[in-house]
């Protein structure tokens, strides 16, 4: 599965699933997770950035990372856990997707520059 299909699939799944389907108390906040995770993505998939560095806070990859390691496991088990049962988009690629940012910008050791 492609980038541009994950985030096609996530696109889908917060459109449909998300929107007309989950009624949970949460809903607003995870919605702004949600969005926010699509714009990440968008960035990321299409290589929008202020600047070369993916460490950066303004880097896509940090900001996928932050909310994977701030709301990763509503993200994971709400978000993308498939419990609605409707979506025809396989939820798994893109949690390993969004997962393989969970460690960027969490190691602020760096020894290999020294300018
Ligand atoms: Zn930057």
């Amino acid at each position: 599965m492609n980038d541009k299909t994950i985030l096609k699939g996530m696109i889908e799944i917060y459109q449909n699933e998300f929107m007309c389907g989950y009624d949970g108390p949460d809903k607003d906040e995870l919605r702004i997770i949600f969005l926010e995770l699509i714009v990440h993505a968008t960035q990321y998939i299409n290589d929008f950035r202020y600047c070369s560095d993916p460490k950066c806070p303004c880097s896509p990859e940090f900001g996928i990372g932050k909310l994977m390691r701030d709301h990763g496991q509503k993200i994971n088990s709400v978000l993308f856990g498939g419990a609605f049962g409707l979506s025809e988009v396989p939820m798994r690629p893109i949690r390993d997707f969004l997962n393989q940012f969970n460690n960027e910008g969490d190691d602020e050791v760096d020894g290999s520059t020294n300018e």
